[in-house]
């Protein structure tokens, strides 16, 4: 069983493309998706309409709470909430009932799926600091913790029985593999796949994750998109030309 573990699509159809065709070469069997499809990018639509053929597992952003009111305008900056606005204005009834459908947390298999955190996954908080990692870590029931939101690829190793970190490891390289001991009683992992849509670790590829369980074997994947393109048509849409401009540097 291969999972496909990627976040932050963001509406960037160009960026979305270049990672479902990198995945499709991997002989990918499942899609799981943590959340903000939406929101920034000039494709909303088109991506959840993406996501939908691949019958992707996914968990709702703080994007799509915003859009279907679940999260008021207040809870988000300036910039945000006019994306969030005009992103509103792009989608479709179907397009909206599905973002209602969309659960806070799921489990699929040996992974449990939430945008921010597991403790409070309706605050939609930043999972930041190694404190509140471990507490997660303690929290999840499987092996696999997958979470989004910050869009910063990282692989965290814990030793729950032991109560030991064993590695933390940032994926700011085109390929970031490690293996994994596949024992839920034992072992906690969590992984952020980063962001398709609008990476902000510095690192302007798309980024995706991989997991791999017949060969224990866990890996981030940097991916080149036409970045050019997805810049347009944020400015032809008229959207922050913040949301164009930091594409290109990663940010
Ligand atoms: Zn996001």
């Amino acid at each position: 069983m291969r999972y496909a573990v990627f976040s932050d699509v963001h509406g960037n159809l160009e960026a979305l493309t270049a990672v479902l065709e990198a995945l499709g070469n991997e002989k990918v069997d499942r899609y799981l998706c943590l959340g903000d499809v939406v929101g920034y990018g000039a494709d909303p639509s088109s991506c959840l309409c993406r996501l939908q053929e691949r019958e992707a597992v996914i968990v709702g952003g703080n994007h799509e709470m915003g859009c279907i009111g679940k999260l008021t305008l207040e809870w988000f900056n300036p910039m945000a909430r006019a994306a969030l606005l005009w992103t509103r204005d792009q989608l479709s009834f179907t397009d909206l009932d599905a973002l209602r459908r969309f659960p806070l947390t799921t489990t699929e298999g040996p992974c449990t799926l939430v945008h921010g955190t597991l403790r409070h996954p309706e605050r939609f908080d930043y999972l930041v600091d190694l404190a509140a990692i471990i507490d997660i870590l303690r929290l999840c029931q499987s092996l696999f913790c997958l979470v989004g939101h910050t869009h910063v690829p990282c692989i965290v190793e814990y030793d729950r029985l032991h109560d030991r970190l064993l590695r933390v490891l940032l994926a700011r390289d085109e390929l970031t593999e490690v293996g994994f001991v596949n024992d839920p009683h034992r072992m906690r992992y969590l992984l952020n796949p980063g962001s398709v849509g609008q990476p902000r670790d510095g690192n302007p590829l798309a980024s995706c994750a991989i997991i791999d369980l017949e060969n224990q074997r866990l890996s981030i994947r940097r991916v080149p998109y036409d970045v050019a393109r997805a810049q347009q048509k944020i400015r032809q849409a008229g959207l922050p030309e913040f949301l164009a401009a930091r594409l290109e540097i990663g940010r």
